[in-house]
């Protein structure tokens, strides 16, 4: 089974929309099962196309229940607020706690085509949420608030020091302008 490197913050393909998956081919059975390998050992309980430089409408997930894997899914309906402690593959090291809504019903296809709906509530929720975002071109960096950005940007900038990423782009994703 192979194994995709995890694009991180401030890689391009982070910030495009995903496009809508037509058919569901060997191909992209293929690409879930890889996806689902990088997922297990990073290790992680979701990950989106996106995070490994695929710009198609699907992620991969267990919350502890199994693997799955949602194509061109939906939130229909968000009910209610929640707050959790959130990172991501593609912010290593990194988590804030975030102010959700609680539940979603979200739809989508599975594998085989078929038609999957899930009332998701907590964990199971935000997971959803969180790889909704990645397909849209959204990082959980744009949900943070003043304070948290503020300090965010602090972190970014110490890894920026340390491991020297491209950190005006960081800055760029996180909404700082360059005097910041
Ligand atoms: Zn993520």
């Amino acid at each position: 089974m192979g194994m995709n490197a995890i694009r991180v913050i401030g890689d391009p393909v982070l910030r495009v929309k995903a496009t809508e998956i037509t058919e569901i081919t060997e191909n992209l059975a293929r690409l879930t099962q890889d996806m689902l390998s990088t997922m297990y050992s990073a290790p992680g309980i979701g990950l989106a196309a996106p995070q490994v430089g695929v710009q198609k409408r699907l992620f991969v997930y267990d919350w502890g229940s199994g693997p799955g894997v949602l194509i061109n899914p939906e939130i229909k309906d968000a009910d209610g607020e929640w707050v959790f402690e959130e990172g991501c593959l593609s912010i290593p090291g990194l988590s804030w706690e975030l102010l959700r809504p609680k539940q979603v019903h979200i739809v989508g296809v599975d594998l085989e085509g078929k038609e999957v709906s899930f009332e998701a509530d907590e964990l199971e929720s935000r997971l959803f949420q969180h790889e909704m975002d990645h397909l849209d071109g959204v990082l959980l960096v744009d949900h943070l608030d003043e304070d948290q950005r503020r300090e965010a940007n602090k972190t970014l900038m110490g890894i920026g020091d340390s491991i020297g990423p491209p950190l005006p782009i960081v800055r760029e994703n996180l909404g700082l302008s360059q005097s910041d």
